[in-house]
């Protein structure tokens, strides 16, 4: 595993960077172009991105032969770093035999094998799982299989949370109300926001809105982050997850943990809800089960995915590449060295120093709280968004690469791969305040 520090060759972004970005915001959705203006306009600095050449891993290289530490790593999906060799030697084996089998008509043996694993990660015998390809697809997966089960479509849904923005999941999006209103009349109405509790004084505040939603005679499902992700890594009280769960099972609602940030050892351990002592309905993994590669699942409870069975015969979810067989081999590889590497607790006592690391190297720095669990630590700046993209933006300079989120866009966020090198970690307090220092 390749732990370099960072080296930097041209300022980034490079010459080469600089002209492709170009060409790529020239055929890009306009959105793209759009939020780098946004950016240069709110920290006045430069926002031009840099351009990814290679990765291994816990670095990456950009085009102009700059060589960065990849705190990002793939929005968190890339678990084992870049390029693990045992997922791609796995890929490799699977892509000299067959790259597509038939969807649901006919699976393929990398499918089984995969789908008989994922069901052993639930904790209850006869679990049942959707493969996807996105975290948007288990999310989508997930709602349905709410909506069959329980014969209703409402959701309760959480301020802060994010869950993926194809049309289900989007009308569950509370990180950003912005995000839903241009599709506001394609998504489903019935989904009600209660507040996310940030700590123990706002858990009763929380679970009031929570159950005032439930009594609605319509919502089936609750669907939440176990610690909020791109809402900026933040952790509940302990007895929120119990709390909830007890709310669904009085109100018949079910209850979809969507881990798709948090699972697999991300937050320090392999499911975040199971940790807190419950069994949910449903839950969703996606993100970095393929150790990179587009592959998603929603693993649900028995008698709650017999739903499927009782529409009538007919397959009703399904895409093309779904469970492809290259896709379903990394998935199983991934798993696999998880496991052998013991890497979820790993992430959490890694993550438990590197957490005070940071508390220790930042003092004094405005910095208003270093937050979350295991490898999915939040950095909240005061300042602001601009500060905070400031700070990535000098961060990159430095070889550094970071990203903003939280629901003001001012937590500066870190998910490195789980086996990254404390020495890369620490190294990285010295910069984030040095960074902070001056930006
Ligand atoms: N759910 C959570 C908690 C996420 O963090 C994300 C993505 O960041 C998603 C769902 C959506 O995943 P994808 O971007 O793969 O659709």
């Amino acid at each position: 595993m390749t732990q370099l520090f960072p080296e930097i060759r041209a300022v980034p972004p490079g010459p080469r960077s600089r002209d492709l970005a170009a060409r790529l915001a020239a055929v890009e959705s306009p959105s793209v172009d759009a939020r780098r203006e946004a950016r240069a306009k709110e920290v006045g600095d430069d926002h031009v991105a840099i351009v990814y050449r290679e990765g291994e891993g816990s670095n990456l290289v950009d085009v102009d032969g700059n060589r960065f530490v990849d705190l990002a790593a793939g929005f968190g999906a890339l678990l084992l770093g870049h390029r693990p060799r045992g997922v791609a030697d796995a890929i490799e084996r699977q892509q000299r035999r067959l790259w597509l089998a038939l969807g649901d008509l006919y699976g393929s043996d990398a499918k089984v094998a995969l789908c008989e694993r994922l069901c052993r990660l639930y904790p209850e015998p006869g679990a049942r799982v959707m493969l996807g390809a996105t975290g948007a697809d288990a999310v989508t997966a997930a709602l349905k299989t709410a909506t069959l089960a329980t014969g209703r479509g409402g959701v309760v849904a959480f301020e802060g949370a994010y869950h993926g923005l194809s049309h289900g999941p989007l009308a569950a999006c509370g990180l950003r109300p912005s995000f839903r209103q241009p599709f506001a009349d394609q998504l489903n109405p019935n989904v009600f926001f209660a507040p996310y509790p940030f700590d123990a004084s706002s858990l009763e505040a929380s679970m009031a809105a929570v159950d005032r939603a439930l009594t609605r005679r319509n919502v089936g499902a609750v669907v939440v982050e176990p610690i909020l992700g791109r809402g900026g890594c933040v952790v509940p009280p302990r007895e929120f997850l119990p709390a909830l769960a007890a709310s669904c099972r009085r109100h018949g609602a079910l209850l979809i943990c969507d881990e798709i940030w948090t699972g697999l050892g991300r937050s320090g351990s392999w499911l975040a809800s199971l940790d807190c002592g419950i069994v949910p309905d449903l839950i969703c993994l996606g993100k970095g089960l393929g150790g990179g590669f587009a592959i998603s699942a929603c693993l649900g409870r028995s008698d709650v995915m017999q739903a499927w069975a009782a529409h009538g015969g007919a397959t009703i979810h399904t895409a093309t590449h779904f469970g492809a067989p290259p896709a379903c081999a990394a998935a199983l590889a991934t798993l696999e060295a998880l496991e052998a590497g013991q890497l979820a607790q790993r992430s959490l006592s890694v993550g438990e120093r590197w957490s005070d690391r940071l508390r220790e190297a930042t003092r004094g720095l405005g910095v208003a709280a270093v937050r979350g669990r295991g490898l999915m630590v939040g950095v909240a700046l005061q300042g602001g968004t601009r500060r905070a993209l400031g700070a990535m933006r000098s961060l990159l300079r430095r070889g550094w690469i970071v990203l903003t989120g939280g629901e003001h866009g001012d937590v500066l966020t870190l998910t490195p791969p789980l086996n990254i090198s404390e020495a890369l970690l620490d190294a990285f307090a010295v910069a984030l305040a040095e960074a902070l220092q001056s930006p």
